[in-house]
């Protein structure tokens, strides 16, 4: 052999050893991020764990609250901060699809951590599904864009490098279709979301189905561990939904003409034998319809506390597209847990309600509970429930569910029958006006209703007066449940009379 055979050899197995390196050089990024997931999760339920232990060894709410009180903006930078390092890790930029190939690896290697965070109910009962639920959008969306950053990469590649035809191998077309797909989901941002629910849920699954199965095909290495844990978690959250639910044939619909709110009864015994205020179950179509399956289940919140002796729960329903009909059969998953815990009702001695609308349905619960505290627990709990609701005639829920201690403000009339309101309200009204809240009496623990025509209330001045009741801040509580104006100034209120903050929004 010359020399120049030698060297020409020599080169082509350096090349060789360096392709071979390089094509699994980003496995080990995949397992890092897989690895991580894991820990965060560890890390996540621990810290949970940990705060409600010490808070309830203090009495205080704010007892090691900040290893739990992470801002939802400051763990997703976190995750980017992650993925961004593991991305500029010799990132091997002599072959740039070598990077380019490591942004479709992390993406997948995600995917497990974020189903795992979608699971309803929370696999960890600590933990609570309405907030793991935030963390999967934003890691979806991190997923979806490092998707979408590795099939613009190799398109970029195949163009410059004039291969464009790469794109119609099949296992790449699977890619490239993915590609597509990731397009159309930003289509769904909230208003498109919020117009149309069902179409986004749709589109979702099928998103995701789509992700999970045809990348195991496309990806190079293999991505089988990351596969199965994937199949995994989505088979047991399947069996999961199946063997919880129970079908339920609706007998009991209570409406009121001119109200939008209604009152839908089911059967006590499909809850658990106890638990907690703030509960809410999910209605979906029979679970023996493939719509249970394909379409989403709703969630309601329970508005009757389990010590109440009805053989009946309650849910307080704004009507909307979904509608329940009575002697229908529907699919009950019950009960997913409170996101507020056992502690907050053991220690809070300072509890402000306002809710908007159908968002009574969580208000009137705590409600109810504290007020039994007081009354047969002897607790000092000094308590406020303020209800902001369109109609008049929305009125009825309180009679109906038999609720008392209400302040009652309805925006929506300016002109109203005295006498309708009393005989809906069914219960005495300490104070009727339809000017001013100024007006209101405030009628601690005598728990009758009050009801004011006409105008929002200013809450804070409102509320001034109770929250001036106590002193200790751990235990002083703002509770808003309505729509995102409320809430937002529900918690502006809370800021500057340094008091706890909790709220529920309906939607996702
Ligand atoms: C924890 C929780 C408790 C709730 N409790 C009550 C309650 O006690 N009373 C009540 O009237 N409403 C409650 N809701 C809201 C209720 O679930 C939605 O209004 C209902 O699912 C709307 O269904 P729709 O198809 O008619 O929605 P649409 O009229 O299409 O949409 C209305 C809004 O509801 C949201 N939404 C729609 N479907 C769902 C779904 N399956 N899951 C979550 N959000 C959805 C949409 O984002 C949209 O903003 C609750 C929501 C949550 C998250």
């Amino acid at each position: 052999m010359t020399d120049e055979k030698t060297t020409l050899f020599a080169d082509a197995v350096e090349l060789m050893k360096r392709h071979g390196a390089l094509h699994t050089v980003n496995i080990k990024y995949g397992y890092i991020i897989f690895g991580l997931s894991a820990l965060f999760i560890l890390v996540r339920t621990l810290s949970i764990w940990y705060y409600q232990r010490a808070w309830k060894r203090s009495g205080r709410s704010t007892t090691v609250l900040r290893v739990t009180s992470l801002p939802l903006p400051l763990s997703i930078s976190l995750i980017v901060l992650t993925v961004a390092i593991l991305v500029a890790v010799k990132p091997h930029l002599e072959k740039i699809t070598v990077v380019v190939k490591r942004l479709g690896r992390l993406a997948y290697a995600l995917i497990p951590l974020d189903i795992f965070l979608a699971a309803q109910p929370a696999w960890f009962s600590v933990d609570n599904y309405l907030n793991t639920i935030q963390m999967h959008k934003w890691v979806s969306r991190v997923i979806v864009l490092l998707g979408m950053f590795h099939s613009i990469g190799f398109l970029a590649y195949y163009v410059s490098m004039g291969t464009v035809g790469n794109l119609f191998r099949p296992v790449n077309f699977l890619g490239f279709l993915m590609f597509i797909f990731a397009n159309i989901m930003f289509v769904f941002w909230k208003p498109i979301r919020n117009l149309n629910y069902t179409l986004f849920y749709l589109y979702h699954n099928f998103f995701m189905l789509a992700l999970v199965v045809m990348i195991y095909f496309h990806a190079r290495p293999g991505v089988g561990l990351y596969f199965f844990f994937n199949a995994m978690l989505l088979v047991a959250q399947t069996v999961r939904k199946y063997t919880r639910a129970r079908d339920v044939t609706l007998t009991e619909i209570i409406e009121n003409p001119g109200s939008n709110l209604l009152i839908v009864k089911f059967p006590k015994s499909l809850l658990p034998e106890s638990y907690l205020p703030g509960c809410h179950v999910r209605i979906g179509y029979s679970k023996w319809t493939p719509f249970f399956t394909i379409l989403p289940s709703h969630p309601y919140t329970v508005a009757t506390s389990f010590e109440n002796r009805d053989l009946l729960a309650s849910l307080v329903i704004k009507k909307t597209k979904f509608k329940l009909e009575p002697f229908e059969t529907y699919s009950i998953q019950p009960s997913f847990e409170s996101s507020l815990s056992q502690n907050f009702f053991d220690t809070a001695d300072n509890v402000n309600i306002v809710c908007g609308g159908s968002g009574i349905s969580l208000g009137l619960v705590i409600f109810e509970y504290l007020k039994r505290s007081i009354i047969s627990g002897g607790r000092e709990i000094k308590l406020k429930f303020v209800w902001i609701t369109k109609d008049e005639e929305d009125v009825f829920i309180l009679q109906e569910l038999n609720v008392q201690g209400v302040d009652v403000f309805i925006t929506n009339n300016t002109s109203y029958e005295l006498d309708s309101i009393q005989e809906s309200a069914g219960i005495p009204l300490t104070e009727l006006s339809n000017d001013s809240h100024d007006s209101l009496v405030t009628i601690d623990h005598k728990f009758s209703n009050t009801v004011v025509v006409g105008k929002r209330p200013d809450l804070e001045k409102l509320l001034q007066n109770n929250l001036s009741k106590t002193i200790d801040y751990a235990n002083k509580w703002i509770i808003s449940c309505g729509p995102p104006s409320l809430i937002e100034e529900c918690s502006k209120i809370s800021t500057k009379q340094k008091c706890r903050f909790f709220s529920e929004e309906y939607a996702f």
